[in-house]
């Protein structure tokens, strides 16, 4: 038995027949609204670097109550863990390179088996490219879940640069000069960019301005997302 059903069972628990229940009209509505199946939230967040997208990604599935599953994340746990996963990404991550899209996304197709991403995920910092596009695609099509939105997160090649060189300069971060941010950024532009495009034909994006404080860029992309028809639980 669901949730919903359960919770079904024991509102009905003592009510009257169907006859004497026009008194309970208000309740038996508000019975039917919760038996709507809802879809579970399938997001892909898509971002430059800068783009405050990880900060965002934790605000928008705490608001969903949804799995956020970060690549970048799990990679760097990993090797904070010194698991075998870990050694096998150490140097790659370290120099800045991208880890190979077979072994990424393994990681992504063991952590969406996980309970909790079964009642929906928002994805952060994959896919990076058209091809791990192409294995989550196929992997989300065969489990019969496709995604329900895309969130480009948006700003200016100025914007992201001085937010990173910015960011370089408080934590002491002298590798990443202006030089290697820009580089990151057209990689970017070059790799993850033209996904939103075979996105955007599945007319699955909604843009979201991400220049702005914290809140509104979240009060934003919720009110793409709410738009949709995707709204959190309760
Ligand atoms: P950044 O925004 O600094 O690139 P991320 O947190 O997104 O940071 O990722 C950190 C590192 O993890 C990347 O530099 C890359 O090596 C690896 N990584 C994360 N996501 C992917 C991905 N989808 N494909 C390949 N490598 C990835």
């Amino acid at each position: 038995m669901t949730e919903t059903d359960s919770n079904i069972h024991t509102r009905h628990e003592g009510h009257l027949r169907f006859g004497q229940a026009e008194q309970h009209l208000e309740g038996e509505k508000h019975l039917r609204e919760q038996e709507i199946p809802r879809q579970a939230p399938r997001i892909v967040l898509v971002g430059p670097q800068g783009s405050g997208k990880g900060t965002q990604a934790s605000r928008i599935a705490e608001h969903y109550g949804i799995a956020a599953i970060s690549t970048g994340d799990v990679f760097r746990q990993n090797v904070t863990d010194d698991s075998e996963l870990g050694r096998q990404v150490k140097a790659i991550i370290e120099a800045g390179d991208l880890v190979s899209d077979a072994l990424t996304f393994e990681v992504v197709r063991d952590r969406l088996g996980e309970p909790d991403a079964a009642g929906g995920f928002l994805l952060d910092g994959f896919p990076r490219n058209l091809d791990q596009l192409g294995m989550l695609d196929t992997f989300l099509a065969q489990r019969n879940e496709p995604l329900t939105a895309v969130i480009e997160l948006g700003v200016s090649r100025a914007v992201s640069i001085d937010r990173l060189t910015r960011r370089a300069f408080e934590q002491g971060r002298s590798d990443d000069t202006e030089e290697v941010i820009s580089n990151r950024l057209a990689i970017f532009e070059r790799e993850t960019a033209p996904i939103l495009e075979v996105y955007r034909d599945h007319g699955l994006v909604d843009s979201v301005d991400g220049v702005g404080s914290l809140d509104e860029v979240t009060e934003r992309i919720i009110g793409a997302l709410h738009s949709r028809g995707i709204l959190p639980v309760g």
